[in-house]
């Protein structure tokens, strides 16, 4: 009977989550307001690790991402539509881990392992614009939601077992940079990654250099995070190339390459 209430309110609150996303204008289960992924965001920075000491790569990191957003800014002004996130890009000090990732709210980072293979800026904002993608469109927190509605059948079975069991919000945000997102979420994101370029006049064609560090990353030594929290660069390749061939006529004239 426990059991069951349990399982029931985890089920009923997962499907009362939905929410109007504010960019996209597409219904979402989340189930936090974009304040509160802000806020959580801003909570959990602190946590993912030393900011480079690199006062040079840093400052190049902070300054494509802010070139991509401000693109991102008039472009979705030009259609009435406020952007409600502010983000902030980091460079981490880690040198072992080939990582990219964004906590719900605009905290986006990358590590000194990924950003050294990375030799255009290009690459580099490919790199923070798939990462935009993602806050963009709340995939952090569609996850954490789902994560929820799991705990709450993990705790049902708990009961019923006999050990109840649960956990908070908390150790999701730590999760977060080794989270997996689905392939729907990661070619969405690719997608974003690819109009910010062209919006920022950054050659939308180095996401195939991109994705060859990446594959790369992945045969050598070092720790390939990135693999294991996105699918294989082959898969998404063909996907970007697509989306590029897509692009309207013109769309790539000034871009800087
Ligand atoms: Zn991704």
């Amino acid at each position: 009977m426990i059991a069951g209430g349990i399982l029931l309110f985890s089920v009923v609150t997962f499907f009362m989550k939905g929410q109007t996303n504010p960019v996209t204008g597409k219904t979402q289960w989340v189930d936090m307001t974009v304040k509160e992924e802000i806020m959580m965001g801003l909570q959990g920075a602190p946590q993912m690790g030393a900011p480079s000491r690199d006062r040079e790569a840093q400052a190049i990191v902070q300054q494509i991402g802010h070139r991509l957003v401000s693109s991102l800014n008039q472009h979705l002004q030009q259609r009435g539509i406020n952007n409600p996130y502010q983000f902030d890009f980091t460079l981490l000090a880690d040198r072992q881990t080939v990582n990219a990732f964004a906590l719900p709210g605009g905290q986006v980072f990358l590590t000194e392992a990924l950003y050294h293979q990375l030799d255009k800026e290009d690459q580099i904002a490919g790199v923070l614009g798939h990462e935009v993608g993602h806050v963009i469109e709340r995939h952090g927190s569609e996850r954490m939601a789902k994560g929820n509605l799991i705990n709450g059948l993990v705790r049902a079975a708990g009961v019923a077992g006999g050990s109840p069991n649960g956990s908070g919000l908390a150790s999701y945000v730590g999760n977060i940079a080794h989270m997996r997102y689905g392939r729907q979420d990661e070619l969405e994101s690719d997608r974003w990654g690819v109009l910010l370029m062209v919006l920022s006049r950054y050659d939308p064609h180095e996401m195939m250099a991109v994705m060859d560090v990446l594959e790369k990353s992945g045969a050598g030594g070092g720790k390939p995070e990135f693999l294991s929290s996105h699918p294989r660069p082959a898969n998404r390749r063909q996907y970007i190339k697509e989306v590029i061939a897509q692009l309207p006529p013109g769309a790539l004239e000034g871009s800087r390459n």
